[in-house]
């Protein structure tokens, strides 16, 4: 992607880097979004709205460009297999393992966990990304709730609760001590974790890109714009 005349940094030799130093710190970070199921298109909207250059990762290649990368909702077992044809499974858990910043949301939060539990706690064997010391259930919120909405206080997210949108979601069911609780939604069983943070990986079990609320897409691009300038 990119706008003409652009100018890539990323490629340049050494000398180029230093010179372009000025440019390099103008340029937005290019924000990757996983291109295999879900809401790609509005994704990458958000992404855009938040001041990042928006990058459809599809190809090993492009992954390979991208400073941060959204994981959509779908399918967490097709996203798995269809990363597994496309040759991204692997690339992809190397890059979470360096560091890439991520942010998974619904099925993208359960590929973010080191373990997923169907609904009826049995252990899902499906291939995850991990990078995430957490257990997510699938499915979680039961065939009667399957789908819903609610309002959601988040912290670190300013300007009031955010409308959040559940579409047969996982909640996080156990968290590590380096997990960062964000948001928690109330449940029959009692509140469950459905926004949290681990350092450069955020996961919300809800589809922040069905309300327009483009507020956590943003603080994921600032977290996004502070690993790069720390030198990734
Ligand atoms: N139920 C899906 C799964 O377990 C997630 C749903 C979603 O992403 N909206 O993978």
């Amino acid at each position: 992607m990119g706008a003409v005349g652009e100018v890539d940094v990323h490629a340049g030799d050494a000398a180029t880097v230093a010179t372009l130093g000025r440019v390099t710190a103008q340029q937005p970070p290019r924000v990757g979004v996983l291109a295999l199921q879900g809401d790609v298109a509005e994704h990458l909207e958000m992404v855009a709205a938040a001041g990042a250059r928006p990058v459809v990762v599809k190809r090993r290649e492009e992954l390979a460009a991208v400073d941060g990368i959204v994981l959509p909702g779908g399918e967490s077992t097709t996203i798995g297999k269809l990363a597994a044809m496309y040759g991204l499974l692997e690339p992809l858990r190397e890059r979470l393992a360096a560091g890439l910043p991520a942010f998974g949301t619904c099925a993208g939060a359960i590929l973010l966990a080191r373990e997923a539990l169907h609904a009826d706690g049995r252990r899902a064997d499906q291939p995850l990304l991990g990078g995430m010391d957490t257990v997510v259930r699938r499915n979680a919120f039961g065939r009667q709730v399957a789908s819903f909405e609610t309002d959601l206080d988040v912290a670190g997210v300013d300007g009031g609760p955010m409308h959040a949108v559940f579409i047969r979601a996982p909640w996080i069911e156990r968290a590590g001590p380096a997990v960062e609780v964000l948001a928690v939604a109330p449940t029959p069983l009692g509140a469950k974790v459905v926004v949290a943070r681990q350092g450069r990986l955020l996961a919300s079990a809800f589809h922040p890109e069905l309300t327009g609320d483009g507020r956590l897409h943003a603080a994921f691009v600032r977290l996004v714009e502070q690993v790069r300038a720390a030198g990734g």
